[in-house]
């Protein structure tokens, strides 16, 4: 039974017409496919059944080898006439234009160069899902691309979107992840593979400055007209509802990358064709997490400038809305736009500020809290103490570490985070940090498990990513799937991922993170 292969319907981005996208196939990968894993419980949120995974018709669709195949068209749209009279699985597949600003520079058209989006299915609440390929084959706008991608970014991708999801932060989600044989070349010969990504929309800031830059009012009008109708429906009724949803825009980004700042993850790749209209992390490529702290941390390898260094990320985002703003210019009065900008700052500190407050364990908030928070991020940065293992730390300590006679006493625990034997200025804002917890009378249980619920004890780490890499490169995806358990929940302490929960080694330093993927 072709229909219900996958539960798919073409979509709504297809409505926007053919300015928008090309239809085509997938390419179909050569060599068997396998899962390298799958996602259950993704899976489960999509209403899709137990032994989903299970079939083998599902593997090949997900791996872009599904079976074309006309008379399964009767589960088509009855406009819509497929690719060249054929459809993959009832489905129309499409790859949509968008073009976008690269390193701070104007790059022209790019569009999915090697993204397919196969079509939407409702998920258990009620809302659309599209469901894409990536690496299934090149487009038209797979420029100089070979339209597939390896199994060491795949991998990359699978595990973090699904780690950011798990730490509560707005992101598109993976499915699964299937590989084949095939060959892919990069500066070494990789193996391919495809990931199933689910979001919304994956539309961009690059959709809407390819209308913009091509002077095509009437066509950025129609795509302002479907994000707004499609997903912020809430704004249709404001006043000048455009100007509502660009307001919307620009607080769903400052707060997305508050999240970003307060778990140390660097996306990497910050450009605006990376930038997702509805506040989603999206595009996994050169990313990484925060080890030690460094605030000019750089995760990708080719980002010579730093332009997109951890403590960059706040004001590349208004960056982006800036170039996101201009093509707003035809919808909304310039001075609304700019007092809209304006506002960006603000949710952004109040966002980072509300974020840190629960990470330090502070219920109340205080004047002082904004340079508490700043004081202890620059005293932790010359002793490259973890930025993760820190804030667990912090949990177990107790307000009797501050005596009446103002002795400080930092446990053994927390000062072995740092690397160094004198840690004067850490002790001196250790000191105001007692002080303050003693202020608001803080409770030293309530306060560790409070903590311990925003503050993972598990990240994504490159090295850990590494591991299940090199096993994976060798047909082993255990590691793959045990890191993606682990990630799964990232706040409680397991004997069974001891060591996911410690600092990284020595080589770790050595791994390389680049846009080659
Ligand atoms: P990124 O740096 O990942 O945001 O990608 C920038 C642009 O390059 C997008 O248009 C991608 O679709 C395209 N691209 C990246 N890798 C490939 C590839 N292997 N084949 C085709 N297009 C690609
Ligand atoms: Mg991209
Ligand atoms: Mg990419």
């Amino acid at each position: 039974d072709k229909q219900a292969v996958l539960p798919l319907v073409p979509g709504r981005f297809v409505q926007l017409g053919s300015r928008f996208f090309t239809k085509l196939m997938p390419t179909p990968l050569q060599a068997p496919p396998k899962w390298v894993a799958v996602n259950k419980s993704l899976a489960k949120e999509l209403g899709l059944d137990d032994h989903f995974f299970d079939s083998k018709q599902v593997l090949l669709a997900l791996a872009g080898n599904g079976s074309v195949d006309k008379d399964s068209a009767n589960e088509c749209d009855a406009n819509d006439e497929g690719v060249n009279g054929q459809t993959y699985y009832g489905h129309t597949p499409l790859a949509t234009v968008y073009s976008g600003h690269q390193f701070g520079a104007w790059a022209g058209q790019l569009g999915d160069g090697r993204a397919i989006l196969l079509g939407e299915s409702l998920d258990q609440y009620g809302e659309w899902q599209e469901w894409q390929l990536k690496g299934a084959g090149k487009t038209p706008y797979s420029r100089f691309g070979d339209g597939r991608a390896v199994l060491r970014s795949s991998i990359r991708e699978y595990l973090c979107s699904e780690a950011m999801y798990a730490l509560g932060i707005p992101t598109t989600r993976a499915l699964a992840l299937v590989t084949s044989e095939d060959k892919v070349y990069r500066e070494e010969v990789e193996t391919a593979a495809i990931v199933t990504r689910v979001a919304p929309s994956f539309i961009r800031f690059g959709h809407f400055e390819h209308f913009a830059s091509l002077g095509d009012t009437a066509s950025l009008k129609q795509l302002a007209d479907f994000v707004l109708m499609h997903y912020y429906p809430e704004c249709v009724e404001q006043e000048n509802a455009y100007a509502a949803m660009f307001a919307e825009i620009v607080k769903r980004t400052a707060e997305l990358i508050a999240h970003w700042q307060s778990v140390g993850f660097c996306h990497g790749v910050m450009n605006t064709d990376n930038m997702s209209i509805l506040g989603l992390t999206i595009d996994y490529g050169p990313y990484g997490f925060l080890d030690a702290y460094d605030a000019k941390h750089i995760c990708n390898h080719s980002d010579h400038q730093g332009r997109y260094a951890y403590q960059q990320q706040p004001y590349i985002g208004h960056w982006n809305l800036v170039r996101l703003a201009n093509c707003f210019v035809p919808l909304v009065s310039q001075e609304s736009l700019i007092a809209i900008l304006n506002t960006y700052r603000d949710s952004f500190e109040q966002k980072y500020l509300a974020l840190f407050r629960q990470k330090i364990g502070l219920q109340q908030a205080h004047p002082t809290d904004a340079s508490l928070i700043h004081d202890m991020l620059s005293t932790l940065q010359p002793y490259q103490v973890d930025f993760s293992l820190f804030f667990r730390e912090l949990a177990k300590v107790k307000l009797s570490s501050l005596d009446e006679n103002g002795q400080v006493q930092i446990p053994s625990s927390l000062s072995a985070l740092f690397k160094a034997h004198h840690l004067g200025n850490f002790q001196r804002w250790f000191s105001l940090y007692i002080k303050r917890l003693q202020q608001e009378n803080s409770d030293d249980n309530r306060r560790e498990q409070a903590m311990n619920r925003i503050n993972p004890i598990y990240v994504l780490r490159n090295y850990l990513l590494q591991q299940a890499i090199e096993k994976a490169e060798q047909g082993d995806f255990s590691e793959v799937n045990r890191l993606q358990q682990c990630m799964a929940d990232p706040f409680t302490e397991k004997q069974a991922f001891a060591d996911y929960a410690q600092e990284p080694p020595l080589w770790a330093a050595e791994i390389c993170v680049s846009c080659s993927s």
